[in-house]
């Protein structure tokens, strides 16, 4: 009886097939197998072979390779040791040498005491197995363990550079600060590429819906799609309908879910290796703060820059996008209009009826000039009762014609005052345009605001285009 040899390493298995992902291995076992089958087929005659190792759980074998004819392949069969006690126990005993068992020979795959699994071969003649046989299947059995517990290492190795890899390169796309759905999709797009997974879809949290809203889908076979009308459920996704092909993985920071990623490989039937989904799990840790900050960020931005009483943007925001289409402009030489509005004798409003309803008026005003304004507008509150408006692409009678619809508009609205009587504010409008009024932020806004001073000049309640000859003194 054959002694296991003295070992001092730690007790359970060699390597779990979790950390060794199956498909790497397997590619990388067909030399050592054609290898062993060839030193067997140098010394008796045998038609199939196979090398079977341990899956993870220890409750199975699984074919890593396969030999038909004089070709070596990936085996895709396995076996449960429930049904196979023969080799269940020399799996499990001490005793570690090649049996015959159902017309083959099986060689234990054993190193420093742990079973990985076993050498078979069938033989094509029906002749009871010679010593030779048994030793050169012994022989090949130990070189072959030894070539497994290397390519495993390897592989184990290689992953784990990639993984590192992988981590720092979203690590990098992280620090670049992009907009949020743009750094997910960068970032998936390396985890389909380097991990090779057939699929990750990615859901965001949308407050408004409060659903986990779909955003888009990266595959490694056709690239990323938008799944706008996919919607994510975590109480009823099922995982387990294909447990080791499909992985959900929460975007989570500081306590909080922003987004899912659903992992699958569903079309090459591969299972997600554990270290793979570890991989995902830090990936998403680092997303998903990187999604919370964006989303703060922005927050605060829209503070900074919005007036709480309109929910218009204010001045300084207005100017930057000034400055933006006036140099746009002066590239295009396209025309566009600057419109100044100020609430008609607004300190009246405020003394008979309060501060209070001289506020509604400001925000009904704010109101009705959003609902006249086109979605590529920008209307800002410039300061106290004063707004101002930037009209891309609208020559001087397109400008005016606006600011008498804002007058009209302004005329309908009515703010309960002191004592329920009705408030009925009017605005006076001055207009200006590129680049005929001016070609600089500060001539424009000046000539627009010198034309409102012309159409309060008139009257108020109206909109006068300014003119050189309106010029006040
Ligand atoms: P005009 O027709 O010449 O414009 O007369 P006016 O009374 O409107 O004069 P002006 O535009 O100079 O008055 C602006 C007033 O708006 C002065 C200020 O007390 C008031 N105001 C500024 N900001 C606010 C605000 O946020 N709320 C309220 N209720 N009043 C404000
Ligand atoms: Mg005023």
């Amino acid at each position: 009886m054959s002694r296991p040899p003295l070992d001092f390493g730690p007790d359970g298995p060699l390597f779990s097939a979790h950390v060794r992902p199956w498909r790497d291995l397997v590619t990388e076992l067909h030399e050592p197998a054609r290898k062993a089958f060839n030193f067997l087929a140098d010394r008796f005659a045998f038609s199939e072979g196979g090398v079977w190792l341990l899956d993870d759980d220890r409750s199975s074998l699984r074919a890593a390779a396969v030999l038909k004819g004089r070709e070596v392949w990936d085996g895709e069969k396995g076996i449960s040791l429930a049904d196979a006690p023969r080799l269940r126990r020399t799996l499990e005993g001490s005793r570690r040498v090649p049996f015959p068992l159902d017309g083959s020979l099986w060689a234990p795959l054993c190193l420093f005491g742990s079973c990985l699994g076993f050498l078979e071969v069938r033989s094509t003649e029906n002749a009871v197995p010679s010593a030779a046989m048994y030793s050169a299947l012994d022989e090949a059995a130990r070189a072959l363990s030894f070539s497994v517990w290397r390519v495993s290492l390897d592989v184990q190795a290689r992953r784990r550079d990639l993984h590192l890899r992988t981590l720092s390169e979203v690590g990098v796309l992280v620090h670049q600060s992009m907009e949020p759905v743009r750094l997910l999709e960068d970032a998936v797009r390396r985890l389909v590429r380097n991990l090779g997974l057939d699929r990750i879809k990615v859901y965001l949290w949308d407050a408004r819906k409060r659903v986990f809203q779909g955003q888009v889908a990266v595959t490694l076979l056709d690239g990323v799609r938008s799944i706008g009308r996919d919607v994510f459920d975590p109480v009823h996704w099922r995982g387990d309908e294909a447990p080791r092909m499909r992985h959900a993985v929460p975007l989570s920071a500081a306590g909080e879910t922003v987004g899912w990623l659903a992992v699958d490989n569903l079309l090459s039937h591969q299972e997600i290796a554990m270290d793979e989904i570890h991989l995902l799990g830090a990936v998403s840790g680092q997303l998903a703060l990187a999604l919370r900050n964006a989303v703060l960020f922005e927050d605060v931005e829209v503070q900074a820059t919005t007036d709480e009483l309109t929910h218009l943007l204010l001045g300084r925001g207005f100017r930057e996008r000034l400055e933006e289409e006036c140099r746009r402009a002066e590239r295009t030489r396209d025309a566009f209009a600057v419109c100044m509005m100020d609430v008609d004798k607004f300190k009246t409003v405020n003394d008979t009826h309060g501060h209070p309803v001289g506020d509604r008026v400001l925000a009904g005003v704010a109101k009705k000039l959003k609902a006249v304004s086109r979605k590529m507008d920008v209307v800002a509150r410039y300061a106290g009762d004063e707004f101002i408006a930037l009209l891309p692409h609208a020559t001087a009678e397109q400008a005016v014609r606006f600011a008498r619809r804002v007058n009209e508009n302004v005329r309908r609205l009515a703010v309960k005052g002191a004592g329920g009587a009705a408030v009925r504010p009017t605005v006076s409008i001055g207009v200006a345009v590129f680049p005929e009024h001016g070609t600089l932020p500060d001539e424009l806004v000046r000539a627009a605001d010198e034309a409102l001073y012309q159409a309060k000049h008139a009257g108020r309640d109206g909109a006068a285009l300014y003119s050189p000859l309106s010029k006040t003194p």
